[in-house]
């Protein structure tokens, strides 16, 4: 799979499955920017270890909920390095909560976290993608877009937006040769699922197919499947990649 020498950015690159994306990007030769939004010791980690195997990887503070934010990002990449070809919208937050229980800003924050911001990020890249005749958008959803978890209202809501947007995207960019798809991962360990985990982490594993919980490699994986020169026409997709957890077998 080809990425040598595309530009890429990616959204919450300092850890978890970002942080496997931006290594997985930057290891097959693209040059990757990569925004974080607190954790700068972390971002700044990620820069240093993939300096130290020779790759290139820059790490740009910003908050994803800010339209005017990722305006400014798009425009430093496309000023440092003259284009932009792959955009990963990865960030995201939970807050989960049982919706009788669900304040505003439980509400608010996942939202716009996770979907205001693939708003924000493609459509700032959107103009520079359509004019180099040439973009892979990777959109991060969760198998919850489709499998009903108590306390995920708000969490449900903005990866099935996240869903929905990325087909209607595919649609509007197709002949510009722009590609628009999303990876829906399952239980992933990271940060986000740590406290889950801990908790009930064989039992988890029970009800997982391959019997085990899933790595950040996992899904960058298909991330650079999807960012790939190779994938020019596979578009409008959502791919889960969760050790068979939504077949619904016994
Ligand atoms: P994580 O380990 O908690 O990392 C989240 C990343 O997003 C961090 O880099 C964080 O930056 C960044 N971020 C959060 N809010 C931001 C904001 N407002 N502005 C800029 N950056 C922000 O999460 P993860 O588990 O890797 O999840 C990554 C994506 O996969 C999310 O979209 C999540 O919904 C999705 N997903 C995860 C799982 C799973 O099992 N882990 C399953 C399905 C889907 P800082 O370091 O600065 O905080």
């Amino acid at each position: 799979m080809t990425v040598k020498d595309r530009v890429a950015l990616v959204t919450g690159g300092s850890r978890g499955i970002g942080r496997a994306i931006v290594e997985a990007l930057a290891r097959n030769g693209a040059k990757v920017a990569f925004v974080y939004n607190s954790n700068s010791a972390a971002a700044e980690e990620v820069v240093s270890a993939l300096a130290a195997e020779g790759h290139e990887a820059w790490a740009i503070q910003a908050d994803v909920r800010s339209k005017p934010a990722a305006d400014q990002v798009v425009a430093d990449v496309v000023a440092k390095w003259g284009k932009l070809e792959i955009l990963v919208n990865n960030a995201g937050i939970i807050r989960d909560t049982l919706l009788a229980k669900m304040d505003s800003t439980q509400w608010q924050d996942v939202i716009d976290t996770n979907l205001t911001s693939v708003f924000n990020f493609c459509q700032a890249a959107t103009m520079q993608m359509m004019s180099q005749r040439y973009g892979r958008i990777i959109n991060m959803s969760s198998v919850a877009a489709d499998v009903s978890n108590p306390g995920q209202a708000n969490y449900a809501a903005s990866k099935g937006g996240v869903e929905g947007f990325t087909r209607c995207v595919a649609t509007e960019l197709a002949r510009r040769g722009v590609t628009a798809n999303a990876v829906a991962p399952g239980f992933i360990e990271t940060d986000m699922t740590v406290a889950v985990v801990n908790l009930a982490g064989d039992e988890i594993k029970k009800k997982i197919p391959v019997r085990r919980l899933g790595r950040p490699d996992d899904i960058s994986n298909a991330v650079l499947f999807f960012a790939a020169d190779e994938s020019s026409y596979v578009t409008g997709q959502i791919l889960k990649v969760d050790g068979g957890l939504t077949l619904g077998g016994l």
